[in-house]
């Protein structure tokens, strides 16, 4: 292996660290470089699903810097090697210079740009430590944790206003700092990263405590595995699992349990053993609490123990920053200017966010194309109903909430004070007015309401509009506020 090859390695590697996420060097800590000859790059991953991983999100970048640099095209030849369980990196500050040898990833004898714990230097073998992490302590490469997804970890997570509290909340049920609350209830729509934090939480646990047992669990699957403990007479193993074995329980669509009475009195028991024994406990749910049809009482008033955070749909500034975040983990070349286009567009959840950016950059892809300002305009066109610069009904909820200083949750609830009813009566009014929905269309967003209340609510404000001057004030207000978000 030649010095210049082993250069040109590092050097790939510091400019892909520098475009990477922050579980660039969590990854790279489970790679060797071999040698880089005549194009062939030999590298060691320690099991298959680091080699996975850094061949599909950290390889396309480091090849082409590569074959940018030395002419030639990349091969990659990999070897497995178990021999390199304990993980071995070097990690410079990511604002550091480019240095050679960066991560240079084996043994090696000069000293170690990085603090290393005792053990490591016996060995020679270095590991990677957090920014934010104490001196003293290690980090090394998460192993997989079965049924979750290892994109979903905090450093992967987009924190604006809208889910603020509900990211700081599942940081401090992770350990990581803040009070922490027991149990943690995380509600909020679909698609808008409840499930994405409370596996982060379990990846950012399983980091820092390795041998906390963790129970992850979907209600649904929940509920599958108590029907069929009692079909199997195995309801002591059940028992144990939920009650006994389990010192974080993350239990995901509890909404799932509704109606499902002897399921939830199992979940009862199982809730009461942990928080009793102080074992950390979250919740997620379509649903705040209280709005949770079907489902016991004393369950609903457990889940308000502790902390309720709700996520709401993200703002424009949070949107541009998840798509651009989105972009780089994918490796997707995005410009400025189709980001924003594409979060204008896009505005009810993150998941058709996600969905609209893969399918565009898949569509580029096997046209040979660049994500150009007029193959997305064109694209979207032609799939999407959405158009940019168009409210939905969430940011017109949003609005009047924020101008009669209510919770978007006031809107959608069977709260029928008379300053909450009126607010919903004005923004199922605007709605109508503004947007292209139909009554039954519009009851199903405010709440499941039946289509003659919203029928009679734009009726009311219709009235209202001409015999009151507030009312007029208000939706005044309320519409100029709305035609600047245009
Ligand atoms: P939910 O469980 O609330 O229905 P998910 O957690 O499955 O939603 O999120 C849907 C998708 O959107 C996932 O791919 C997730 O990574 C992504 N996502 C949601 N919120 C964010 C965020 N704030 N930052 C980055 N990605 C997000
Ligand atoms: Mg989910």
């Amino acid at each position: 292996m030649s010095d210049e090859g082993e250069r040109a390695w590092a050097q790939a590697v510091a400019f892909t660290r520098d475009r990477s996420p922050a579980s660039f060097d969590q990854w790279f800590s489970g790679v060797q470089f071999d040698s880089f000859t005549d194009g062939v790059l030999g590298l060691r991953a320690r099991d298959e699903f680091v080699r996975q991983w850094v061949e599909d999100y950290f390889l396309p970048t480091i090849s082409e810097w590569l074959r940018a640099h030395t002419g030639l095209s990349v091969q990659v030849r990999w070897i497995i090697d178990v021999a390199l369980e304990r993980p071995v990196a070097e990690r410079p500050s990511s604002f550091a210079p480019v240095r050679p040898r960066a991560i240079s990833v084996r043994p090696q004898a000069d000293p170690a740009p990085v603090r290393a714990d005792s053990d490591a230097q016996t060995t020679g073998v270095r590991r990677v430590l957090r920014e934010d992490e104490p001196a003293g302590r290690v980090f090394a490469v998460p192993p997989p944790i079965e049924g979750l997804n290892a994109k979903y970890t905090f450093a992967n997570f987009v924190v604006g206003p809208s889910n603020q509290l509900a990211h700081a909340a599942s940081m401090a049920a992770a350990g990581v700092g803040g009070r922490r609350h027991n149990p943690l209830f995380i509600c909020g729509g679909t698609g808008l990263g409840k499930t994405h934090l409370v596996h982060a939480i379990a990846y950012r646990v399983r980091e820092e405590r390795p041998d906390t047992r963790i129970v992850y669990i979907s209600a649904e699957r929940f509920v599958n595995e108590f029907v069929q403990a009692l079909t199997d007479q195995r309801m002591h193993e059940f028992r144990a699992r939920y009650r006994e074995k389990c010192d974080l329980l993350l239990v995901d669509d509890i909404h799932f349990l509704a109606g499902k009475t002897q399921t939830q009195e199992e979940f009862f028991h199982a809730f009461n053993a942990l928080h009793q024994g102080g074992k950390q406990i979250v919740v997620t749910s379509d649903k705040y609490p209280q709005q949770l049809d079907k489902m016991e009482e004393r369950l609903v008033s457990r889940f308000q123990w502790g902390l309720v955070a709700d996520i709401q749909a993200p703002e424009l500034e949070t949107r541009v920053a998840i798509v651009r975040k989105k972009a780089q983990l994918e490796h997707i070349d995005l410009a400025d200017e189709v980001c924003l286009y594409i979060a204008q567009s896009v505005r009810s959840n993150v998941r058709e966010l996600e969905g609209t950016l893969i399918r565009l950059a898949a569509k580029a892809s096997l046209l040979g194309k660049p994500i150009g300002m007029d193959f997305t305009r064109a694209e979207m066109a032609a799939t999407s109903t959405a158009r940019p610069n168009e409210a939905s009904v969430e940011d017109i909820q949003r609005a009047v909430c924020h101008h009669f200083k209510l919770r978007s949750i006031d809107l959608l609830s069977k709260d029928r004070h008379k300053s909450i009813a009126f607010a919903r009566h004005v923004a199922m009014y605007l709605c109508k007015q503004r947007l292209k929905c139909s009554f039954p269309e519009l009851g199903r967003a405010f709440g499941n309401r039946d289509h003659t209340t919203v029928i009679s609510a734009v009726r009311k404000v219709e009235a209202l509009r001409t015999s009151d001057p507030e009312v007029r004030a208000h939706l005044e207000a309320l519409e100029r506020k709305l035609g600047s978000l245009e």
